[in-house]
């Protein structure tokens, strides 16, 4: 039997606290007593300065995000290593958000999107959080599971047995071909094994059930149900087929949880509306998915900042996003506590890693990674749901009060001005008097260029 198998079920009543070994890194560290996330002023410097302060204030060298500047970046070489027929790369915006604080230690947070108020509004929720003591956030061990699809069992209760009671060996067996994740204290936990039924056949599927650290796991997963599939086909008595890992990482899961002053956020009756906002979620599935999707802005900004798989973090939030009564319904829930403030919850499985895919190689997920400060996958698990729930509280309470597009609109001018064709020194009026019409449209923003031009044209004629 391998070393890590003997811990049998042990992650079952794992409960980390996602960033306690990260602020105890930071504080007895190079002397860094800790980072400071309240950036006053931030938004008002250059793309460089904010570097530069980010980095300082998350005890970094102030160089040491210049690989965020796209002259530097992912070079064209390096991109042709990670994936194939690669012809350039593409540019997202990385933005940072500000006020996070995470048990108890201050984070800046790298965020990859190209949606407008997402940064913004994460920072602005985290803020608010912060007065009652920011995200506390939990994760249960990094837990990981490979399928392999069993076909034409003659017993397939009895089979299910059998492979049960061959466990040890199958756990070895799968552990040998990974013994760098076992010497990391990670390696097959638990061996499982169900039934499915369908039109074709009653499949056995085996279940393996692996620790994998710092990984996100997908490779070191289906690696090892590879190599098991042929004896687990002997075993059962059948034909082996699928061998891989399962996205629905529901073993996997990162928790994060604040409360939300209810002055702070308008109000009492801000507080109320927003509790109505999120039970519509849980209710309907029509605006599950949009509630949903709000959570994900956050989540999945730093799923890609950090060079993680975002489609596997996806499709592990909407397969968890479904009810006991197999209902598509919201992952986070919002309540009013007894002292009238919101408190807010989110839990969803998080599988992303450190180690592996692109987080090592891409030189900008390299230092997102370095400005988290997070040293395991965990804690930058427990920092992703954190940045989840803020987004999400975010997107409510601009809907629960003055509406989702009075935020938008402002940054949306500026892309609809920039699209129209307008120089930067002509974006922020064109922005101005489109908001001022409260018509941000295409067409708006061309005629209000042409009137500009003709200004200046006839101007300079004078
Ligand atoms: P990987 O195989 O590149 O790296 C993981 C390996 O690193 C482990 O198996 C272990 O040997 C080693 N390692 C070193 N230090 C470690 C530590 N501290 N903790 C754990 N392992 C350590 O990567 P991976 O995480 O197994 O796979 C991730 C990649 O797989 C991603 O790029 C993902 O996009 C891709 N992928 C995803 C799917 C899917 O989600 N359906 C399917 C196939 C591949």
């Amino acid at each position: 039997m391998g070393a890590a198998f003997g811990s049998d079920l042990s992650f079952r009543t794992s409960r980390l606290r996602c960033g306690s070994v990260n602020s105890l890194f930071r504080r007895y560290a190079g002397g860094i007593v800790g980072v400071h996330s309240r950036l006053a002023g931030f938004r008002d410097l250059s793309p460089g300065e904010r570097r530069a302060i980010a980095a300082k204030s998350a005890g970094l060298d102030p160089g040491a995000l210049d690989v965020l500047d796209p002259a530097a970046g992912l070079t064209l070489d390096q991109a042709d290593h990670m994936i194939e027929n690669v012809v350039g790369v593409l540019g997202v915006p990385v933005g940072v958000a500000t006020n996070f604080s995470v048990n108890g230690s201050d984070v800046l947070v790298p965020m990859a999107t190209e949606e407008p108020s997402v940064v913004a509004a994460a920072s602005n929720a985290a803020r608010i959080a912060r007065i009652h003591g920011g995200f506390a956030t939990t994760c249960s061990a990094p837990i990981m599971q490979a399928q392999v699809q069993v076909l034409g069992a003659a017993d397939p209760h009895a089979a299910r047995l059998r492979l049960l009671e061959a466990r040890g060996e199958l756990a070895e067996l799968a552990n040998t071909q990974d013994p760098r994740l076992v010497e990391f204290g990670g390696g097959v936990r638990d061996i499982t094994v169900r039934l499915v039924p369908s039109g074709e056949d009653v499949y056995v599927v085996l279940h393996l059930v692996v620790d994998v650290r710092d990984a996100m796991g997908a490779n070191a997963v289906n690696t090892m149900a590879e190599a098991v599939a042929t004896r687990v086909g002997e075993i059962a008595g059948g034909r082996t087929l699928l061998r891989i890992l399962t996205n629905k990482a529901d073993l996997r899961l990162a928790r994060a949880r604040a409360v939300f002053d209810a002055e702070a956020l308008g109000g009492s009756r801000v507080v109320r509306d927003i509790v109505h906002a999120a039970a519509l979620a849980e209710a309907d599935p029509y605006r599950a998915a949009t509630h949903n999707k709000g959570i994900m802005n956050g989540v999945t900004a730093v799923v890609l900042a950090t060079g993680n798989d975002t489609r596997a973090v996806e499709a592990g939030a909407h397969s968890h996003a479904i009810a006991p009564d197999g209902r598509y319904t919201s992952l986070s829930h919002f309540e009013r506590d007894a002292e009238g403030n919101l408190s807010g919850s989110l839990e969803l499985p998080m599988p992303v890693g450190l180690v592996g895919g692109a987080t090592k190689v891409h030189p900008v997920a390299r230092a997102a990674v370095r400005l988290l400060g997070v040293r395991t996958a965990s804690e930058l698990a427990g920092i992703v749901a954190a940045v989840g729930l803020a987004q999400n509280l975010a997107a409510l309470r601009a809907l629960a009060t003055e509406g989702i597009q009075r935020g938008h609109m402002s940054l949306h001018a500026r892309n609809v001005a920039v699209t129209a064709g307008a120089s930067p020194e002509e974006i922020p009026t064109v922005v101005a008097r489109m908001l001022t019409a409260k018509a941000v449209r295409a067409d708006r923003a061309e005629q209000i260029l042409a009137e500009l031009r003709a200004g200046a044209g006839a101007a300079e004629g004078d």
